[in-house]
């Protein structure tokens, strides 16, 4: 018999927090459909300039300077307006910490991005969830009453990870205008590459932050230009509230590889406007298939679609057949990937 050795304690809201679970690699003939990856390879450029970041013994500038400032140039913004860190997850956390703390309430939708709940949670803040209305968007009228004086920080997600719906520009707007100068908005556009609706929201084309400087606009590499592995994401808005993310922000945590690599990627718009418009295209057939099959398919914006479904026997039979897809109590989501597992997807589909 063993005991039980007496521990640290750790923070109960923290001790109470569920393991990440990642999705599981598939099978050879299968494919991993389960977190929103690129299929594609590097863009061209990419792989030499990470072979090229080769002094590995030196740390990588603190500031991401370069990619700083090619991300302003892109963007119009002053490069001190921007920051880059390791993932967009990691900018998220740096700035509900930042706005955030015991007392304080985040609101964001539910569902919505997976790691929402705990990045507040170990801010040591509350989270406020707000359903999503019945086609998976975000219910804004529902997130303006959710206010209180408590409210430090709002989440925005557009398209919203999982179900796949854009928040309307006009919608936004009217939404701010509801929202005290004083609370931070953030705008979460991982997949904004991927919209194609022209009514949708896009943050940094409009120059949203300059015009409502409680607004920052989050973007990641991770998943248009396919960097996920090397974990590199930025953040743009008014310079106070970037420079209060850089002190809650791990320092060194962007390496020099990740910014050659997403410096590279940069260079090479052409290539990827024909990546996203295979991925769009890939995207409608699988969104009409899946309906013709009888399922419940919101609109998608994003590289990945949502069936709305409690039935476990759904996501169960994409898995029998090889297709790893991420299940989740209330539905399924499926990423936009290779052309074969379209058809794939669309098979399984047809025989539920
Ligand atoms: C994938 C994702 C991110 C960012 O991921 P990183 O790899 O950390 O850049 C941010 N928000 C949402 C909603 C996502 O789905």
């Amino acid at each position: 018999m063993t005991t039980d050795p007496v521990l640290p304690r750790i923070r109960p809201e923290i001790a109470a927090l569920p393991p990440y679970k990642q999705g599981r690699a598939a099978r050879p003939d299968g494919f991993k459909l389960s977190s929103n990856e690129s299929p594609f390879d590097p863009l061209p450029g990419v792989l030499d300039a990470v072979r090229g970041a080769d002094a590995l013994n030196r740390y990588p500038d603190a500031t991401a300077a370069r990619l700083r400032a090619a991300l302003g140039e892109r963007w119009g913004v002053d490069a001190d307006d921007v920051i880059v860190g390791a993932g967009s997850v990691s900018l998220l956390a740096a700035l509900i910490q930042a706005s955030s703390a015991a007392g304080d309430e985040v609101v964001h939708a539910w569902r919505s991005f997976e790691a929402y709940p705990g990045l507040v949670r170990v801010a040591g803040a509350t989270g406020v969830p707000v359903p999503n209305r019945p086609d998976g968007s975000h219910d804004l009228e529902a997130m303006a009453a959710a206010i209180t004086e408590r409210t430090r920080c709002i989440l925005l997600c557009t398209p919203n990870n999982p179900t796949g719906p854009t928040l309307p520009r006009e919608d936004v707007e009217a939404f701010i205008e509801r929202v005290p100068d004083d609370v931070l908005i953030l705008l979460d556009e991982a997949y904004a590459e991927f919209v194609v609706d022209d009514r949708a929201v896009n943050g940094l084309v409009e120059r949203i932050h300059e015009r409502h400087p409680q607004v920052v606009v989050l973007r990641t590499f991770s998943k248009a230009y396919g960097l996920a592995a090397l974990r590199v994401g930025y953040a743009i808005g008014h310079r106070r509230i970037i420079d209060a993310a850089r002190a809650t922000q791990i320092p060194l945590s962007v390496t020099a590889q990740a910014e050659a690599a997403a410096l590279a990627s940069l260079a090479h718009d052409a290539e990827m406007a024909e990546r996203v418009a295979t991925t769009v295209s890939r995207r409608t057939r699988l969104v009409q298939g899946l309906r013709e099959a009888g399922l419940a398919v919101p609109d998608s914006q994003a590289n990945f679609v949502w069936i709305a479904t409690e039935d476990p026997a759904v996501a169960a039979a994409f898995e029998e057949a090889g297709l790893i897809v991420r299940p989740f109590p209330d539905g399924v989501r499926i990423s936009v990937g290779e052309e074969e597992s379209i058809d794939r997807v669309l098979e399984v589909a047809r025989s539920l």
